[in-house]
């Protein structure tokens, strides 16, 4: 007789109340009994019975009204009417109201003992189908919320973005009010995505040493780890959570075969706080988001091989360019010196000329080819020396102006500085340098004869310049790559007077030095214009 369910029973007659308890007790369940409608609710107040066996006539209240008050209070309790008189109505009415069963008095106890055992075993199917249903939809829950995390792993490389979206459904699907990642940079433990954080807690975890705090403690442990308020009280970095309420936080460890990569971790406000199945799904997500990462390195890995791969076809073609640029000025050095170094021929004074006349041309080519290597090599280092002065834009330009006349003997140049603008804070030699660079290219690519303009205009931040010609201009897929390193239109990589494709490189590298910015605007066939912009300083100047 192993029952140990509980039955309240609810009847004015007390003789009846003693004999029935007999009867119950000699079965096995525990009885409670009352005389009247309010002692029966205060007992179901403070516990539940299985079963109410309530007699429908009460002193104090009718029988229904206690049924109702009953199943307010546990509505799984198994009610049992007892009527005194036989009454259809009366039976109806406490069906309709949620009673198991009604029976006449008298009782036949083994009638009322075999309706108690089947309103028990249909309570315990109500109880377990309702845990069935409960787990179902746990699992339901539990499978959507990694479904989530999974499909944003699966289709998005942006880590930040996984881990946020990851971070917002642990919230969601558990007790949790905070959580976060933190991941292993360089030996150290950093902060990467958090939700739910103060700008203080998030300070504290932000970048800690790895064999220290929870991290140490995990993999000691085994995962999951749960601290309670107390032992967050021992950790530095949990110890804002804490002390803003926090009573428990799990740290779940994220692995990629075996090496641990970070922590992430939750954060209750209420203890215990996570249930067996809430640290599984947790464990999970944890699973998904060390997947994500593992995704993220790959990607990175792969993308700068393949920068390494592109940086060094340019470096062979850079290479080919450089000593295609080298050899033939060379050659005509090589050649020249040779035949004038030759005892048996006597030339012409005419010739002789001639010959020295190449090998100085070439000799300058050399040099300049050099020269801008080396300029190169420098801006991209960050050394070239800038001697910044105040200096007016019209002045600054006088300098040049003779040399950019030369450059173009065959172009109309015209040069036109208004002298009213703002003073700009510059080296004028390098700022020169440009000038002369983009005038002698207006001059390679238009044609004899036609115009190019050099001028500047100005407002309170800034002076622009512009170099503009009439010549073949630029497609406009080519506006933003005609700047970089060694880029040439392919039909100008071969052919007389070619340069190596460092000149605008170099340009915007002195440009971007000085705070400016540098751009083209050009349609093919009606010109370029090449513009620059230098920052006024405003009023600092003075
Ligand atoms: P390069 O030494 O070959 O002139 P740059 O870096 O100065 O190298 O110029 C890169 C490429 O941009 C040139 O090869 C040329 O195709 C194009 N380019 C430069 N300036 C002009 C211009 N004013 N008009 C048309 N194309 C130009």
């Amino acid at each position: 007789m192993g029952n140990r369910e509980s039955i309240l029973v609810v009847d004015d007659d007390l003789d009846f109340l003693k004999v029935i308890r007999h009867i119950l007790e000699a079965r096995g369940y525990r009885v409670a009994t009352a005389s009247s409608a309010s002692e029966a609710i205060s007992l179901a107040r403070k516990r539940f019975y299985h079963v109410a066996v309530l007699d429908i006539s009460l002193p104090d209240t009718d029988g229904t009204e206690l049924l109702s008050a009953l199943l307010d209070i546990h509505p799984d309790i198994t009610a049992i009417m007892l009527t005194g008189y036989s009454s259809l109505q009366n039976a109806m009415q406490s069906l309709n109201r949620g009673a198991f069963a009604y029976l006449e008095k008298p009782l036949d106890p083994e009638h009322l003992l075999s309706v108690i055992n089947r309103g028990l075993e249909k309570q315990r199917l109500v109880v377990e189908n309702r845990r069935l249903i409960g787990d179902m939809e746990q699992h339901n829950r539990e499978i959507s919320v990694l479904l989530a995390v999974s499909q944003a792993v699966s289709q998005s490389l942006d880590l930040g973005q996984i881990i946020d979206s990851a971070l917002a459904r642990v919230i969601d699907a558990t007790p949790a009010g905070a959580a976060w990642v933190q991941l292993v940079e360089d030996g150290r433990l950093v902060l990467t995505g958090h939700r739910g954080l103060t700008g203080e807690m998030a300070a504290a975890l932000n970048v800690t040493a790895v064999n220290e705090g929870v991290l140490g403690q995990i993999s000691r442990q085994g995962i999951p780890l749960t601290l309670s308020r107390a032992a967050m009280y021992s950790q530095p970095t949990l110890v804002p959570l804490a002390e803003d309420g926090y009573q428990s936080c799990v740290g779940i460890l994220l692995t990629i075969a075996g090496e641990h990569i970070g922590v992430l971790g939750v954060a209750a406000r209420t203890y215990p706080s996570f249930s067996k199945t809430e640290l599984n799904l947790l464990a999970a997500i944890g699973r998904e988001l060390s997947i994500a990462v593992q995704n993220a390195r790959l990607y990175e890995e792969a993308s700068s091989a393949r920068a390494l791969r592109e940086l060094d076809a340019m470096r062979t073609e850079f290479l080919a360019t450089v000593s295609h640029e080298l050899r033939s000025p060379l050659a005509v050095i090589k050649g020249s010196a040779s035949s004038l170094l030759q005892p048996d021929v006597r030339f012409d004074e005419k010739t002789w000329r001639e010959f020295l006349e190449s090998i100085d041309k070439d000799a300058d080519t050399l040099s300049r080819l050099v020269e801008e290597l080396l300029m190169m090599s420098r801006l991209e280092a960050g050394a070239l020396e800038i001697k910044r002065e105040w200096c007016q834009p019209a002045a600054m330009v006088e300098p040049v102006r003779d040399r950019l006349k030369k450059l173009a003997p065959k172009h109309k140049l015209g040069i036109d500085i208004p002298r009213d603008l703002p003073r700009i804070n510059v080296d004028g030699g390098r700022i020169g340098e440009v000038l002369t660079n983009l005038v002698e290219n207006a001059v390679k690519y238009s044609g004899e004869g036609s115009p190019i303009t050099v001028t500047a205009s100005g407002n309170g931040s800034e002076v622009t310049f512009s170099v503009a010609d009439r010549g073949r201009g630029i497609p406009e897929e080519l506006h933003q790559k005609v700047f970089n390193r060694f880029f040439q239109v392919d039909s100008d990589k071969d052919g007389r007077g070619r340069g190596t494709g460092l000149g605008l490189a170099i340009c915007r590298g002195i440009i971007d030095a000085h705070g400016g910015r540098m751009w083209v605007e050009s349609k093919p066939g009606s010109g370029a214009i090449f513009k620059f912009s230098l920052p006024t300083g405003g009023g600092e100047e003075r």
